[in-house]
C-alpha cells in the first residue's frame, strides 16, 4: 500500500486520522523495519503506510500513521534506533498536539539484544542495559559484558 503524498496535501494527509500517531521522515528502506519493532503488524487499529515519499529535506522518505496509538519511551527508543531522522507527530482531534524527533537517549534498556551469544542477558531471564557511546553510528555497549552491538548487527526484542 503506498500512499501518495506530494507537498501540498501533506497538512491534509497529516491530520486525516481522527487520533493517533503519525511517524514521518523515517527513511524508506526502514518503514518496514519500524512496523515490525513496534508490532504495527499485529495491532488491529487502523494503520497507513507510505514510502518512496518525495522529502525535500531528505530525497526519499517513509510515513507511518497509525490511529489510537500513543507511543511510550521504550518504544521511542526503539523508532529513534531504527529511523533516527524520525518525526512523532501527536493527532488529538484531527489537531497536531505534539510535533518532536525522536532522539536516541544515552543508554537503552530492553529494546535490544546483546551481540554477544555468550552475554548473561542471552541465557538469563535479565533486560538488557546499554549504554550509548556512538549515536550517530548506533553503537550501544553492554552494561554487562562490555561488548558493543552496533547498526549492522542490531536486534530488536
Ligand atoms: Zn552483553
Amino acid at each position: 500500500m503506498i500512499i501518495g503524498m506530494d507537498a501540498p496535501r501533506k497538512e491534509l494527509q497529516v491530520s486525516a486520522i481522527e487520533n493517533g500517531t503519525v511517524i514521518d521522515h523515517i527513511p524508506s528502506k526502514n518503514v518496514f523495519q519500524v512496523i515490525k519493532i513496534l508490532g504495527l503488524d499485529l495491532c488491529e487499529e487502523q494503520i497507513l503506510f507510505g514510502t518512496n515519499l518525495e522529502s525535500k529535506k531528505y530525497g526519499k522518505k517513509g510515513i507511518v500513521k497509525v490511529s489510537n496509538r500513543f507511543f511510550q519511551s521504550e518504544e521511542i527508543n526503539k523508532i529513534g534506533l531504527a529511523a533516527p531522522t524520525a518525526t512523532l507527530i501527536v493527532i488529538k482531534n484531527y489537531q497536531v498536539v505534539e510535533k518532536k524527533k525522536v532522539e536516541i537517549p544515552g543508554q537503552i534498556e530492553k529494546v535490544v539484544k546483546c551481540v554477544n551469544p555468550n552475554c548473561i542477558t542471552n541465557h538469563e531471564n535479565m533486560i538488557t542495559r546499554f549504554n550509548v557511546v556512538d549515536k550517530e553510528n548506533i553503537k550501544l555497549q553492554c552494561h554487562y559484558c562490555e561488548k558493543t552491538t552496533d547498526k549492522t548487527s542490531l536486534e530488536f526484542i
